[in-house]
Formats: C-alpha cells, structure tokens, sequence
C-alpha cells in the first residue's frame, strides 16, 4: 500500500528529497506526474490526458503530503520506504485507504520508470 503522512508532520522536508518517485511534496506545493518520473502523459479514468508538467492541486496545505498515485513503497529502488526511514517524528504509515499489492506496485514502478 502507499504510504501516507500525517498531521503530526513537523515540516522539516527531511523526507522529500529521499523519494525515488517524487512523491512527496511540500504543503501548498503543486505536484505533477512527470516530476521524478518518465511519464509523458497521463490518461486518467475520465478519458481526460494530462501532460507530465501541468500543475496538480495540492493534496494538503499545510503538512508535506505523499500523492499515493505515484508512492511504490519505494518498490524497485530501496529495501524499506526511504520517506519512513528518514522522518524523525515517525509520520509516514501505511495508507489503509491505498492498499496494493507487490505486484501491483512493481507494475506501478514499471510504468513510471522506463527500462
Ligand atoms: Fe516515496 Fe518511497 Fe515514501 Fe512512497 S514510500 S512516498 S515511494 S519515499
Ligand atoms: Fe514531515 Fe516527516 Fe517528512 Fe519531516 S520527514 S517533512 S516530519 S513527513
């Protein structure tokens, strides 16, 4: 399942640096599919494309937030959630409302990251 960060975030960005997806965003920041990935568009469920650099609304304005469309549980890269290991108030969990499999993650991994 993705991870996700919690209110008792202290925003001190430790995190977002780690993220092999670029996942993880500051409060308030825009976040955008191609940042940290090889995504060239992105059809999402409606039929709607969007581009890898148009602007996503944030998830949260005022904690760092993790956009789960984009976490692997860093699947493919590191051995443990990178944002987890590193954040010092122990605010990335799993996100019980964005369970996926393993497999469903390394496929996710896959499809952002070109071979
Ligand atoms: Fe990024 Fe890994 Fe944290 Fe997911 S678990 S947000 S991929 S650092
Ligand atoms: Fe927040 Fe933890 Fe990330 Fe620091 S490392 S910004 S406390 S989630």
């Amino acid at each position: 399942m993705a991870i996700m960060i919690t209110d008792e975030c202290i925003n001190c960005g430790a995190c977002e640096p780690e993220c092999p997806n670029t996942a993880i965003y500051e409060g308030g920041m825009e976040w955008t599919w191609g940042g940290g990935t090889d995504l060239e568009e992105v059809e999402m469920e409606d039929g709607t494309v969007v581009g890898p650099d148009e602007e996503q609304e944030p998830v949260s304005d005022e904690f760092y937030y993790i956009v789960s469309t984009k976490c692997t549980e860093c699947i493919g890269f590191h051995e443990e959630p990178q944002c987890a290991a590193v954040c010092p108030v122990d605010c990335c969990v799993p996100d019980p409302d964005n369970e996926e499999t393993e497999e469903e993650l390394t496929a996710k991994k896959e499809w952002m990251h070109a071979e």
